[in-house]
């Protein structure tokens, strides 16, 4: 099941941002930022169980929580990471961050990947023209995201921003689209330790 309970807990319970809240997580709001330790009656304490195993089980409650996944959805991604050609490491991000709603996310489209996801199944985007209602498709090089209804609220203000996009996408914030040009790369994910998180899998 998908955790639905306050966002911030989440950060403070990993120890770092996970940045679920989009603009918020930039600012002195950010309850990180001005609390950093773990929730809770014994959150001070926590913070000093250094186990390797209490380090991947972190690692890998991060990545879940950052790409909003439940369990079996995450772990779903490492056995097909692992059964792929190539690194497990490499396939896992790769399969992560192709996700359509993680795209429209590292896009700049939606300030979060929870928003990013809801702009999804509300049907705000399209891929080389055609609907995209679900949010865990696999986009691919040479794919053209566009978010339909560009003159929605929503979207207000964005052309101004800065493009922060990786490299594997080639984005134009003023019109709104975004094209899939590379594979992503785990040290453009900063959120995620891929290498700890297979170490946890593969015990
Ligand atoms: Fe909350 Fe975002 Fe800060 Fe995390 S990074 S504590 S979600 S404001």
């Amino acid at each position: 099941m998908l955790y639905n309970g306050p966002k911030c807990r989440l950060c403070r319970r990993e120890g770092k941002k996970l940045f679920l809240k989009g603009e918020r997580c930039n600012t002195q709001k950010c309850a990180f930022a001005r609390k950093p330790e773990v929730p809770g009656k014994y959150g001070k304490n926590s913070m000093g169980k250094k186990t390797e195993y209490h380090g991947q089980l972190r690692a890998k409650q991060a990545g879940k929580r950052a790409f909003n996944l439940t369990e079996k959805q995450f772990k779903k991604y490492y056995d097909e990471a692992n059964r792929r050609e190539g690194t497990t490491t490499d396939n896992f991000i790769i399969l992560l961050e192709t996700r359509l709603d993680n795209a429209v996310y590292r896009a700049g489209f939606a300030d979060s990947r929870n928003q990013a996801r809801q702009l999804v199944s509300h049907d705000f985007i399209s891929i080389n023209g055609k609907r995209a209602k679900t949010p865990s498709i696999q986009v691919k090089i040479g794919d053209k995201l566009e978010v339909k209804k560009s003159d929605s609220p929503l979207f207000s203000g964005i052309a101004k921003r800065k493009d922060n996009s990786p490299n594997w996408l080639k984005v134009d914030l003023a019109k709104l689209v975004a094209e899939v040009v590379a594979l992503p790369e785990a040290v453009e994910c900063e959120q995620i330790d891929t290498q700890t998180i297979v170490e946890f899998y593969s015990r």
